[in-house]
């Protein structure tokens, strides 16, 4: 069977939920309708007219971007310019469009752990943080028999995770009571007359964003015609999310070593460097696409090294002031990695149904070196 897109949004969401987006983005479904289905997706880092060929020849009708579609607020869309004929292309072979940007460089296992990941980077902690997942407490009072169907459910709809910890949830045992009036028909009890029921007390935590799916859960799974239940805002913090990592690398290095390791483990053509050869690199920071804004955040967090993109000769000065060696592979490479991770997580999440995940094969690094 194949995928509403909404069910595919819903999967990408989960991944990278739109609160970590910065204020000034573009995120979320450019192109297309909820309820279409999706049979066949690619993934790429930019729709261009190269790539949405690709995705007409190769049958898909939904790409998912890394770089928003639609960025500048939309005039007009004239067929004789860039803009204009790519949609006018995408919507004549039926393609949609789903962009996730800066809500996936900060995600848990967005384009900056994926980066610190390649880098083999130990200890990985976000290197500014943005936000703090938020969680609501969920009370509810369950019917004996009915305990193990609800809890169950609400852990599904992910209700209970902690740390590394899921089906997290606690149970008291005690009596509760109602009076069905006149009209009614309840599972328990009968009109008029005050019942006392055995119930358990159940409660669990869940992130803010799954709100609605753990209050469907609940309401499905729930017997009663009306469900007792309370949300609890939670003044408890979260792990932090926000944009980059830093971390340890497995053993020092020099600087010429690392950006060497750097440039072949991310298939760069070249990478910049900043900072003297020898010097003994333990502790790196990473910031997929560009990174300039963090450099002074990744030195005062203790890393020798900032390995970014799209850096300017000023900032490489910046950097050298404050005794931060940065090695700057480039825009490209240091989010591409991010395409082939979003397939195998689509696939991964998509493997009853019938919808295949591809990467663009066609995208390519502006630059070239000569
Ligand atoms: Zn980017």
């Amino acid at each position: 069977m194949a995928a509403k897109c909404s069910e595919i949004i819903a999967i990408m969401e989960t991944l990278a939920p739109p609160e970590l987006a910065a204020e000034w983005d573009n995120i979320g479904l450019m192109l297309g309708s909820p309820a279409a289905e999706v049979r066949r997706i690619l993934v790429c880092l930019d729709v261009n007219l190269i790539v949405a060929e690709e995705a007409a020849a190769r049958g898909a009708n939904l790409i998912i971007s890394h770089h928003p579609l639609f960025f500048h607020p939309v005039k007009h869309l004239c067929f004789d310019e860039a803009q204009g004929e790519l949609v006018r292309r995408l919507v004549q072979n039926n393609i949609m469009v789903y962009s996730a940007h800066t809500n996936l460089d900060s995600a848990d296992l967005g384009v900056s752990y994926h980066l610190a990941a390649r880098l083999e980077l130990e200890d990985i902690q976000v290197l500014a943080p943005t936000n703090r997942e938020k969680y609501f407490k969920l009370v509810t009072f369950v019917p004996e028999d009915h305990e193990k169907v609800v809890r169950e459910a609400l852990t599904r709809a992910g209700a209970g995770w902690t740390g590394n910890y899921s089906d997290c949830t606690f149970r008291v045992a005690g009596t509760g009571t109602f009076r069905p009036l006149a009209g009614t028909s309840p599972y328990i009890g009968q009109e008029e007359k005050l019942a006392e029921v055995k119930e358990y007390r159940l409660e669990t935590i869940f992130p803010t964003a799954r709100l609605k799916e753990v209050l469907q859960a609940l309401f499905k799974s729930h017997p009663y015609e009306e469900v007792a239940y309370d949300v609890y805002p939670l003044a408890n913090e979260g792990p932090a999310r926000g944009i980059g990592r830093i971390g340890a690398l497995p053993r020092p290095v020099s600087l010429e070593e690392l950006a060497l390791q750097v440039k072949e483990t991310l298939g760069a053509a070249r990478v910049n460097v900043a900072g003297e050869r020898e010097r003994k690199v333990r502790k790196a920071a990473v910031c997929g696409g560009a990174g300039s804004d963090v450099m002074a955040v990744a030195r005062a967090g203790g890393a020798d090294v900032l390995v970014t993109g799209d850096l300017k000769f000023h900032e490489a000065q910046a950097a050298a002031a404050m005794d931060l060696a940065v090695i700057d592979a480039g825009h490209f490479a240091t989010e591409r990695i991010i395409v082939p991770a979003l397939v195998t997580y689509l696939q991964e999440q998509l493997q009853e149904r019938e919808v295949m995940v591809l990467a663009s094969q066609k995208e390519q690094e502006p630059w070239h070196v000569f």
